[in-house]
């Protein structure tokens, strides 16, 4: 357990740049190379001074930002299960349709009329 929680701080430490400082700001910038955690430190040596000014967010804020964006996902989750949901449902329309028009017809094509032996013909074919 003690060993576990010493990973896990030594692996917090990677992140930021200066561990002894705590970490006031973050950064949501789409082309940041720097630890998108940082100090003021970080701040003052202008490491995100590329970035926009909205980019840059306080450590407070991270917490909701990353609650809202598994939001965003958790709706895209609803939105791929709702269009299987339909893609099932067209499938079985259409496997009912192809069983009602094909199912059973080996016994019925000894039978056929001309004309219906000539629409078989054309819907194999044809499909
Ligand atoms: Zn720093
Ligand atoms: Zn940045």
């Amino acid at each position: 357990m003690k060993q576990n929680s010493q990973f896990q701080q030594k692996q917090d430490l990677q992140y930021i740049d200066h561990p002894d400082t705590p970490a006031l700001f973050w950064c949501k910038s789409n082309d940041c190379d720097e630890n998108r955690i940082f100090c003021l430190s970080c701040q003052k040596q202008n490491k995100h001074n590329q970035h926009y000014n909205e980019d840059v967010l306080c450590i407070h804020e991270l917490n909701q930002f990353l609650i809202d964006q598994s939001k965003q996902h958790e709706n895209l989750i609803s939105e791929c299960q709702l269009q299987q949901k339909q893609t099932i449902k067209s499938l079985d329309k259409l496997i009912y349709g192809l069983s009602y028009k094909f199912c059973g017809i080996e016994d019925k094509i000894n039978q056929f009329k001309n004309y219906q032996t000539q629409q078989a013909l054309d819907s194999f074919i044809k499909t």
